[in-house]
């Protein structure tokens, strides 16, 4: 009798999964333009689950002709700072782009479409690795040793969702860099990802030379675009790794905002930078930002947000110069 209440919840859940998910696709449908619908339709790809690809190194042609190979990439326990994580079940996909393409590069940039992970705000990780508490204030308090695992990040004006909005830079980035013969690890590519910041970062210090989170502010005066830098106190600035990666960190966000300059896209405050103490920075290894592409205010459209890639690839192309 038990075995048979089990497979109905299953059953139940599988159901109401399904009608969750066809609900998220079938609320941008209507509305947004045909592109960014493509991007967001992409999001419900069967294919991302297809058995077939679990052990893929099949060659794949991607809408720019582009050949490239994908792999997942799972946490590996062994690597620095991944026991801190708690959701850690998911996976990246790693793109590869193979090397006889004309413009290879040897370098895998990873695209983290911030938030997206269901319930990730309940969930606490440390907000340093040293376990000191947080310096600055933000969506976790200054002072708090636990942050959330991952926040549920913010809804624009105009109603979309941040996360999902987050998404669809991403995959617009994902096709530019790809174009531009860069590698690209794609932490998120659904509306759930099963890794949190900790995770997430892990993942990109193990396999990417440059991680880039995609976020908009939760303000309503758009105040254009800016990264993270890190909070500069000696008490950060000392702790590892950050004290080895800071500079780094630096280059590569003050690289991306050169790049919306020379765009003409507005800059926060002309400098594009506020200090905070961020997880991912408090984990990463490697050359990591944070960028806040715009706020509440900001109307994101299929356009824009190729756009808003341009910049991101034209930055990444500046970092590695
Ligand atoms: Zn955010």
């Amino acid at each position: 009798m038990r075995s048979i209440k089990k497979v109905k919840q299953v059953v139940f859940i599988l159901i109401v999964s399904i009608l969750t998910l066809s609900f998220y696709s079938c609320t941008y449908r209507d509305e947004k333009t045909s592109s960014i619908k493509r991007l967001i339709d992409e999001t419900d790809d069967p294919s991302l689950n297809n058995e077939e690809q679990k052990n893929s190194e099949d060659t794949i042609i991607s809408d720019s002709e582009v050949s490239y190979t994908t792999e997942k990439v799972y946490i590996d326990f062994s690597t620095p700072y991944a026991t801190y994580s708690i959701i850690n079940d998911g996976y990246a996909t790693l793109y590869k782009v193979n090397r006889n393409v004309a413009n290879f590069k040897n370098k895998t940039v990873a695209v983290n479409a911030g938030h997206g992970t269901k319930g990730g705000e309940k969930i606490k990780t440390f907000s340093h690795p040293d376990f000191s508490p947080k310096l600055t204030g933000g969506t976790n308090a200054e002072g708090s040793i636990l942050s959330s695992a991952v926040s549920a990040g913010m809804t624009f004006e105009n109603g979309m969702t941040e996360a999902n909005a987050n998404l669809v830079v991403a995959y617009a980035l994902k096709d530019k860099l790809l174009d531009s013969g860069y590698s690209v690890l794609m932490i998120r590519e659904n509306d759930d990802c099963r890794l949190d910041n900790i995770a997430r970062t892990v993942i990109a210090n193990a396999n990417a030379d440059a991680h880039i989170a995609i976020h908009f502010d939760s303000t309503d005066n758009d105040k254009g675009i800016f990264y993270i830098a890190p909070y500069n106190d000696e008490r950060y600035l000392g702790m590892e790794p950050l004290k080895s990666n800071a500079q780094n960190i630096r280059k590569l966000g003050n690289s991306i905002i050169e790049a919306f300059r020379e765009m003409g896209e507005k800059i926060w405050k002309d400098k594009g930078t506020l200090q905070g103490d961020l997880t991912q920075l408090s984990f990463s290894t490697n050359a990591s930002v944070d960028i806040e592409l715009g706020d509440k205010k900001t109307e994101l459209t299929a356009e824009k947000a190729e756009i808003f890639a341009e910049g991101l690839k034209k930055g990444v192309d500046k970092f590695f110069e």
